[in-house]
C-alpha cells in the first residue's frame, strides 16, 4: 500500500515539466503557427495523461505534438455529405477556389480604398461593385453590406423610419433561429403595415394601405415554404405602378434566372418589372461569402449608401475580395453542385462503395433526394446518389478529423455526394477506410 503511493508519487515527478516540454523545437514551431495558448493546452492534457498512468513519461512530448491543433481557429473543416447545398450550420455557400486566393491575397495590406495608380484614395470596393453592376445592368448602383438582413434595416431605416412599409400578411416570414423580418424592420423605427391575409393579396390591398406615411412598399421572398392552393399575390409590375419605391427582398441572391429553380426569384426581372431596390444575400444561391446585395434605382442606392448607418453594416476587405471573385471567377461550388446530374453522382458513388467494399465494409448506394437549404427553394428535390454505411460509422466520421457529416436515414448512414467535388471522393475513401465504427 505504502510502497504503492511512493512509486505513483515517484511516476509523477518523472512527468516531464511544462518549460521542459515547451522547449521542445516541434512546440516551441507549434506556438510560432497556432500561438501559445493551444500549444499549453495539448502539453497539460498529455501530462495528465501521463500522471493518469495512460502514457509513459518519455511519450509526453510526442503526444502533445499529436494533439497540437492544425491551425489557430476553432472552426473545422466539414465534408459536407448531406445532401443540402446551403446547410445554414455548416456555413452555407462554399467558396470557390478563386474566392479563396482573393481572399488570401486580400488578407495582408491591400488597395482596397487607395488609387495606387495615382496614390489617391480610391472608393472602397470599386472592383466588386462594378462587378455587381456588370452582372446586372438592370440596376443604375448596387451597395454591399453585412448580410441579407442588413440589407433589409439599411433599407427600412434610410427610407421608412418613423413611416410605414406596407407588407402582405402571406410575407411575414421567419427566415431562421427565431429571427422574424417584421421584428427586423420595426427594430429600425418603421410601421409595419400589413395587408391582405396569408394565402391572398390583391394589388387593392396595397392601394388602400398606400398614403403620404408610406415609406415603400416590401415583397418578401417566402423563400423557405410554400403556401399552396387558394392563393394569390400581386406582382412587382403592379405594385410599382402606385408611385411609391418597390423594395423587393430576394432572399436568396440569383442575380438572373436560374432555369433548375423555376420559382426562386433573381435581381435582373424585379428590377425589370419596376422594383425601385432589391435586397439579397450573398452566400445562398449566389455561392459567395456572407453579405447583403442592394441593387437598384441611382437616387435609392445613393441614399442608402450616405445614410450612417451605412458605416455601421459595411463589409470587410475578405468579404469584397471573395464576393468580387465570386462574381468574375469560374462556377462556384455551389452551382457545381446544383448542376451535378443524378448519374454521375450515382457512378461516382458506386466507385467508392466498390472500393470500400473490397477493404470488407459493409457499404452500397442508395439513390437519394438532396435538396438547396439555406432556407431557399423549398419543395425543389435534387436527384442524387449516396454512399450506404452502417449507423455505426455516424459519430467517428462526424468527430473526425476531417469531419464528414452524413445524415441517418432508416437506420443507416448516408453520405450523399452532391456536394462533395468529385476530386475529393480518394480523401474521402481514405477517411472512412481509416474509421473504426
Ligand atoms: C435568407 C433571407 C434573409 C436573410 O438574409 P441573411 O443573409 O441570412 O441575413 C432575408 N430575407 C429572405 C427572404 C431570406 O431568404
Amino acid at each position: 500500500m505504502v510502497d504503492a503511493a511512493v512509486s505513483r508519487e515517484d511516476f509523477r515527478r518523472r512527468v516531464p515539466r511544462t518549460d521542459a516540454l515547451l522547449a521542445d523545437p516541434r512546440l516551441a514551431a507549434a506556438a510560432e503557427r497556432v500561438g501559445r495558448v493551444a500549444v499549453k493546452a495539448a502539453v497539460t492534457a498529455a501530462q495528465d495523461r501521463a500522471r493518469r498512468g495512460e502514457l509513459a513519461p518519455e511519450e509526453v512530448a510526442d503526444a502533445a505534438v499529436a494533439a497540437l491543433p492544425e491551425r489557430a481557429s476553432s472552426l473545422r473543416p466539414v465534408f459536407n455529405a448531406t445532401g443540402v447545398v446551403l446547410h445554414t450550420n455548416l456555413g452555407r455557400a462554399v467558396l470557390s477556389d478563386a474566392a479563396v486566393g482573393a481572399v488570401q491575397a486580400a488578407a495582408g495590406a491591400t488597395d482596397v480604398e487607395l488609387d495606387l495608380a495615382t496614390g489617391r484614395r480610391a472608393r472602397r470596393g470599386r472592383g466588386v461593385l462594378a462587378a455587381l453592376a456588370d452582372a446586372v445592368p438592370a440596376a443604375e448602383a448596387v451597395h454591399v453590406v453585412n448580410n441579407g438582413a442588413a440589407a433589409l434595416v439599411l433599407a427600412a431605416t434610410a427610407l421608412a423610419q418613423g413611416r410605414e412599409i406596407v407588407v402582405s400578411r402571406g410575407e411575414l416570414v421567419e427566415i431562421g433561429d427565431g429571427f422574424r423580418v417584421p421584428d427586423l424592420l420595426a427594430s429600425t423605427g418603421a410601421r409595419l403595415r400589413e395587408v391582405g391575409t396569408t394565402n391572398r393579396t390583391s394589388l387593392g390591398d396595397y392601394a388602400d394601405a398606400v398614403g403620404p406615411h408610406t415609406g415603400f412598399v416590401l415583397k418578401v421572398h417566402p423563400s423557405n415554404f410554400l403556401v399552396t392552393g387558394f392563393t394569390s399575390a400581386a406582382g412587382i409590375a403592379e405594385l410599382s405602378d402606385l408611385d411609391v419605391p418597390v423594395v423587393v427582398d430576394i432572399g436568396s441572391g440569383l442575380l438572373a434566372p436560374e432555369p433548375l429553380l423555376p420559382d426562386e426569384p433573381d435581381a435582373a426581372t424585379a428590377l425589370a418589372a419596376g422594383a425601385a431596390l432589391v435586397t439579397a444575400s450573398g452566400d445562398k444561391l449566389l455561392g459567395g461569402p456572407q453579405a447583403g446585395l442592394l441593387l437598384g434605382r441611382a437616387d435609392v442606392v445613393e441614399r442608402l449608401r450616405r445614410h450612417p448607418l451605412a458605416r455601421a453594416l459595411r463589409v470587410d476587405k475578405l468579404t469584397l475580395a471573395a464576393l468580387e471573385a465570386t462574381l468574375t471567377g469560374p462556377p462556384t461550388p455551389t452551382h457545381r453542385a446544383l448542376h451535378t446530374d443524378a448519374a454521375t453522382l450515382r457512378d461516382r458513388a458506386e466507385t467508392l462503395a466498390g472500393r470500400l467494399r473490397e477493404t470488407g465494409l459493409d457499404a452500397t448506394v442508395r439513390d437519394t433526394d438532396s435538396v438547396v437549404g439555406g432556407g431557399g427553394a423549398p419543395g425543389v428535390v435534387l436527384p442524387s446518389a449516396a454512399v450506404v454505411l452502417p449507423p455505426g460509422y455516424a459519430e467517428p466520421l462526424r468527430t473526425g478529423t476531417p469531419a464528414v457529416l452524413g445524415r441517418v436515414e432508416q437506420g443507416a448512414l448516408l453520405l450523399d455526394l452532391r456536394c462533395i467535388p468529385a476530386a475529393a471522393d480518394d480523401e474521402l475513401y481514405d477517411i472512412v477506410r481509416r474509421t473504426t465504427p
